[in-house]
């Protein structure tokens, strides 16, 4: 297997140079748009790797997922669907231009900005600090790592820089959709983005949801099977954005990306992937590392469809 994955990165290496880094997060520009790695671990207990499956990158949007979780274990399905809907657009199927002046929680859906910044809320905790704190928990556990930590490079520099975030906030907040202070909300949302992970982390956690709610190895049960089922599905249609449809079509798996390079594929009952290729495309996917996908995708029969 890990010749199979050497083999991929080398195929899909010439990717890299199609992306673009992120920028609109200055400290994300710094990266290195040549890194491309691998890490997978499979239902017969075995990890493969390839190439700087070591890197430690944010994990960004690929932290929706987790939050998502760790909503669902503290409020349970009911109430987080409540508060934050599960379609893809949240349109009606005669929409011909989305120009409602309310907005509703069925327009949202957990893996976009505006509902990830909802679910903070939803996490709980006395203190914007303890809810970040619970879901950096959740996060070593579900990846097996106790020594994840915030990247405060990165953290800051959104910080600092994140008006577009800001303006979906005061949206929510105007809309009631929020109660708390927005800047306290935002402190969290930018927290759980620059949460600095590697391609193994990303795999152990894409494990854990293809194997109902079971830490690899040890098969110790973090969430139930319901819940694995409620984030499996929203990854499927909404995970890589608006590239998800596509997405679905060339590779068949549950899937989140971020715009860090990350990519976290979970391959039901089969396997956990972490990906790590930092040259975005126009969407905010990793280009090298959705190629890598689609080609382990035809070898290896992953597509569930
Ligand atoms: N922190 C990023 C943002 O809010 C996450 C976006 C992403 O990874 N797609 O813009």
């Amino acid at each position: 297997m890990d010749e199979l994955l050497e083999q991929i990165l080398k195929e899909c290496h010439h990717y890299t140079k199609e992306g673009k880094l992120a920028n609109y997060i200055p400290e994300l520009a710094k990266a290195n748009p040549d890194d491309f790695g691998i890490y997978i671990i499979s239902s017969d207990g075995r990890s493969s790797r390839a190439g700087d499956c070591d890197k430690k990158f944010t994990i960004q949007s690929i932290v929706k997922p987790i939050l998502l979780l760790q909503a669902l274990m503290d409020n349970g399905t009911e109430v987080v669907r409540q508060h934050v809907g599960v379609e893809a657009t949240g349109k009606p199927f005669d929409a011909i231009n989305a120009s409602d002046q309310t907005l509703l929680s069925d327009h949202l859906n957990p893996m976009v900005n505006m509902g990830a910044i909802a679910m903070c809320t939803l996490i709980h905790g006395e203190t914007y600090e303890e809810k970040f704190q619970r879901l950096l928990e959740l996060t070593r556990k579900l990846a097996g790592n106790p020594e994840i930590c915030l990247d405060e490079a990165v953290y800051l520099s959104e910080k600092r820089t994140g008006s577009k975030n800001r303006a979906l906030a005061y949206l929510l907040k105007t809309y009631g959709m929020i109660g708390d202070e927005v800047e306290d909300v935002l402190d969290c949302y930018f927290r759980a983005c620059s949460i600095r992970v590697s391609c193994a982390d990303l795999a152990r956690i894409g494990y854990t949801l293809a194997n109902h709610g079971k830490l690899p190895f040890t098969n110790e049960s973090v969430f139930p099977v319901e819940f694995a089922r409620y984030v499996n599905a929203i990854l499927m249609t909404c995970g890589m954005y608006d590239g998800s449809g596509e997405f679905a079509i060339k590779v068949g798996v549950p899937a989140k990306s971020g715009v860090g390079g990350g990519i976290m594929a979970v391959v039901p009952t089969r396997m956990g992937i972490g990906i790590y290729s930092p040259a975005l495309n126009a969407k905010g996917n990793s280009v090298a590392g959705i190629k890598a996908l689609e080609n382990l995708s035809q070898k290896l029969y992953l597509s569930i469809f």
